[in-house]
């Protein structure tokens, strides 16, 4: 068994290469794709439910959607119009458990990437680089 247990830090920066170098050391259990892909809407779904946790048990956030006005015609100030209709802020404990599921969503991300050869960092560049290029035309 592997005994490095050096961790780094929040402080720290970490590349995708390593994480999912990382994911692809310690992932034995479900290694298959099948796994990987229902794991990966596993974590997705417990994002969302951590969320809707936050609201309807702790109480630290508030939704308060309405629709969203916006005229197409001015990207730039729809911009600054549309609103996440989230009022107040995560407490740290709901924060905490948000970020452990985005962290195994993560995981099961990079395992997905993992399996099918595919380099999580190149994704991320190419994404980058779209939103990059269409700028608030991208409109996601
Ligand atoms: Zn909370």
């Amino acid at each position: 068994m592997d005994t490095n247990l050096n961790t780094i830090k929040i402080q720290d920066s970490l590349s995708c290469s390593d994480f999912q170098k990382q994911v692809d050391d310690v992932l034995i259990r479900h290694k298959s794709i099948l796994d990987i892909t229902t794991k990966l809407n596993e974590y997705t779904n417990r994002i969302n439910r951590a969320v809707a946790k936050s609201v309807t048990s702790c109480g630290c956030i508030e939704v308060h959607a309405t629709r969203q006005n916006y005229n197409m015609d001015s990207l730039n100030e729809a911009k600054n119009i549309m609103k996440s209709h989230i009022e107040g802020e995560l407490c740290p404990n709901c924060k905490e458990i948000i970020e452990e599921e985005i962290g195994t969503c993560m995981f099961y991300l990079s395992a997905l990437c993992n399996v099918l050869d595919i380099d999580l960092s190149e994704a991320i560049i190419k994404e980058y680089n779209n939103i990059k290029t269409l700028g608030i035309f991208s409109l996601k």
